[in-house]
């Protein structure tokens, strides 16, 4: 339903949580965020909630829920009932049977409905994936974690050729805190850049940027964007590089 992603060189949680809080008038029936924590811990951490985003704030502040690299998401459930459990962000902790006790190494965040999830999910378990959910946003988490190689953007790449559906993704990994990644096909996205030039924001919709940045690249049907700090980089369906030229960056009012 609506996504929400930032990478910054200050905690972006309270940008993801009024992000969302934006975006809530479109209705939800639940709502999450997951950031990679670089403290005395650092890793994947996350808050989901089935009630109000206001509830998922006082979560992050109770879980140190805190970053300045995050995705955050409010779901309207296609695949998988509305419950914590298939709230995104979705987190992917690789193939095995000791999968769910190792730290995440892929979070994603989806609006749209993957045809395909019941083959895909069918070969991922065959190569040892554990599910915790029953939506078929899952199955893109750990399909990009299988393909990951150390460069998520191929990782990404990939994974979306064989995506049959509509989609708009925001992903990132924590071997690479320094980049996430948006790709939409059939659902919306744009690319939000900071006053500084330095921070980037993912979201479904330029409104949930609204007081954050008025900069905005509206991403076209196939696009895929690699998004880090002080830089971006865009390519198109056939996977030819996007010139600034070609996706200009607007001013909303
Ligand atoms: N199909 C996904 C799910 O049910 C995403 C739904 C949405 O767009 O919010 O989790």
């Amino acid at each position: 339903c609506g996504i929400v992603g930032a990478i910054s060189t200050r905690n972006i949680v309270p940008v993801l949580v009024q992000g969302l809080q934006r975006l809530e008038y479109r209705g939800y029936d639940s709502c999450g965020v997951a950031v990679y924590a670089q403290d005395d811990k650092p890793g994947l951490r996350r808050a989901r909630s089935t009630s109000r985003v206001a509830e998922l704030a006082e979560q992050v502040q109770a879980g140190d829920v805190h970053g300045t690299l995050g995705i955050a998401h409010t779901r309207w459930a296609t695949h998988g009932a509305p419950a914590v459990h298939n709230a995104h962000p979705h987190f992917s902790h690789g193939p095995g049977a000791d999968a769910a006790s190792r730290p995440g190494r892929i979070a994603l965040v989806h609006n749209g409905i993957i045809e395909n999830h019941d083959e895909l999910r069918a070969t991922l378990k065959a190569r040892g994936y554990q599910f915790d959910s029953q939506t078929d946003t899952e199955v893109i988490a750990h399909l990009v974690d299988s393909l990951y190689d150390g460069d998520l953007f191929e990782a990404v790449k990939a994974a979306c050729a064989q995506l049959h559906g509509a989609y708009a993704i925001a992903v990132f990994c924590k071997d690479e805190p320094h980049r996430m990644i948006g790709a939409r096909a059939g659902s919306p996205l744009i690319l939000g850049v900071g006053a500084d030039g330095q921070e980037h924001f993912l979201a479904s919709d330029a409104m949930a940027l609204a007081g954050v940045t008025d900069q905005i690249v509206y991403l076209e049907e196939g696009d895929m964007v690699d998004v880090q700090l002080g830089k971006y980089w865009l390519i198109d369906k056939q996977h030819a590089a996007v010139s600034p030229a070609q996706r200009p960056v607007k001013t909303v009012h």
